[in-house]
């Protein structure tokens, strides 16, 4: 009897570890909120679970506590008695977006990135995400105190994994340190790791001894390296064991001809070498073997590199910028369409083919936005826009869906709570009106957005930015 009682003790002790209940929200977070209820039941959904197999069609889903407490065809799944119940005949429920080169800052002006998270996580999370990395900081510590609110229930948006401020060598940015060795580095990810920050971004002009005791620093405390890279080849700090590389191929200086050890020779460069490479070739698929065999995972940001592409439809999302951030960037993206020498024309398609090469070779591919560039990139708006381009690559709305949900979570670690419908999980959930398992511009229907089963209304999530991003 003893020994029962305390086995059954271990269990309650797991259960509350392992479960945790949402957060007491402030009274301005809880102006965003219209589904809090103890138990609630979505009815008659169509429901997509982010694994990548297909639609279950008229399920209900059971959330209780936070989590999702049972699953099943709404014939066999008991309603429990007071429970909130939400028919969706029609509607589909999807795992809220686990998004990883996602930014708290937007260009604002010539060399100036506005701090602009308060309402960037409001946009996160109108527009489905529910997790997400932040992929390199140019604030010091906003990405870390907005993950604590968010975490408090203080402010509204997706979980944050929050970056570190770049790693990065003499560079030319106002709001980016020149780390000056090995050594600074160490200590950079060590500082920033005892701050809270929980992953690292390494940039263009790092040298391989700095990235090498980054990595081999954050390692030491389980966090993981990513990088946008230019003086590094994908090839070099595959070997020196980074987690992650951003931007595709778009990034690498691999195929550049003349390249120096540790010397970026310019973002061009690289990818002119990008647009003339055969992506059925050797020196390609050695690439892709090389990553594939270490375990780096590559994050597909297409949302980006369509704002530089001409012919291409205006982003969604616009009308949320400051009048002036959004005719700034209107006025660029007619300069745009004029340039039909743009070498994006040809690196667009060719930056796609070679993502889509890289997961067909088993590598894992990963998502996120990054509205940095020229502007344009608009938070949620563009998570649900990379969805669609995913699809415009060749992945079926299925994979895509799987790319911008499970992968994200997987590698971030956090697939245990998140990522994917299952029983036992915690309930981050997406209602569309629609299908996006059959039309994945439906994602852009988005009528609740459920985070640890409290139900966050999108419509005034955006409202209360709109007009006025950039300011704030
Ligand atoms: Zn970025």
């Amino acid at each position: 009897m003893k020994r029962l009682g305390a086995a059954i003790l271990f269990v309650s002790v797991a259960a509350v570890v392992g479960l945790a209940q949402p957060p007491q929200f402030s009274q301005g977070v809880r102006a965003f909120i219209k589904v809090d209820a103890p138990v609630v039941a979505l009815t008659h959904a169509r429901v997509i679970d982010g694994t990548g197999a297909a639609a279950n069609e008229d399920q209900t889903v059971i959330i209780r506590g936070g989590n999702i407490a049972s699953m099943g065809p709404s014939a066999r799944t008991a309603v429990p008695d007071g429970a909130t119940t939400i028919d969706l005949t029609g509607k589909s429920v999807m795992p809220g977006l686990v998004m990883v080169h996602e930014h708290l800052y937007y260009p604002t002006g010539p060399g100036v990135y506005g701090q602009l998270g308060e309402s960037f996580v409001r946009l996160y999370l109108a527009g489905g995400v529910t997790t997400m990395r932040t992929a390199g900081n140019v604030n010091g510590v906003m990405d870390l105190k907005l993950k604590q609110l968010v975490d408090a229930g203080q402010q509204p948006g997706p979980s944050i994994d929050a970056t570190a401020p770049y790693l990065n060598g003499p560079n030319t940015f106002l709001q980016m340190r020149d780390m000056t060795g090995a050594d600074d580095a160490r200590r950079q990810v060590a500082y920033w790791a005892d701050m809270g920050a929980t992953s690292f971004k390494a940039y263009m002009q790092i040298t391989r001894d700095e990235l090498r005791a980054a990595i081999d620093e954050a390692h030491t405390r389980g966090l993981k390296v990513t990088g946008h890279l230019c003086s590094v080849t994908y090839a070099e700090a595959a070997d020196l064991g980074i987690d992650d590389l951003e931007h595709g191929f778009m990034a690498s200086t691999d195929f550049v001809p003349d390249k120096q050890p540790d010397v970026c020779p310019g973002q061009a460069a690289g990818q002119r070498t990008i647009a003339a490479l055969d992506e059925h070739g050797e020196p390609f698929l050695a690439l892709v073997t090389k990553l594939v065999d270490r375990h780096v995972a590559l994050t597909s940001t297409l949302t980006v590199f369509e704002t530089f592409t001409p012919g291409r439809p205006l982003p969604p999302g616009l009308d949320v910028l400051l009048p002036e951030l959004k005719q700034q960037f209107e006025q660029a993206y007619q300069r745009t369409q004029q340039k039909t020498d743009s070498p994006y024309a040809a690196l667009f398609p060719k930056g796609m083919a070679f993502e889509r090469a890289f997961a067909r070779a088993g590598g894992t591919l990963i998502a996120g936005t990054d509205p940095t560039g020229g502007g344009g990139v608009i938070p949620g708006f563009s998570n649900q826009r990379q969805l669609e381009l995913l699809v415009e690559e060749g992945f079926t709305p299925l994979e895509a869906i799987k790319i911008g949900t499970l992968n994200g979570a997987t590698y971030l670690g956090r697939a245990a709570r998140v990522g994917s419908i299952a029983v036992g999980k915690q309930a981050d959930l997406v209602v569309v009106d629609g299908d996006p398992s059959t039309n994945i511009g439906d994602v852009r229907k988005v009528e609740t957005v459920f985070k640890q089963g409290v139900g966050f209304d999108p419509a005034k999530l955006i409202a209360s930015v709109s007009g006025k991003v950039g300011l704030w």
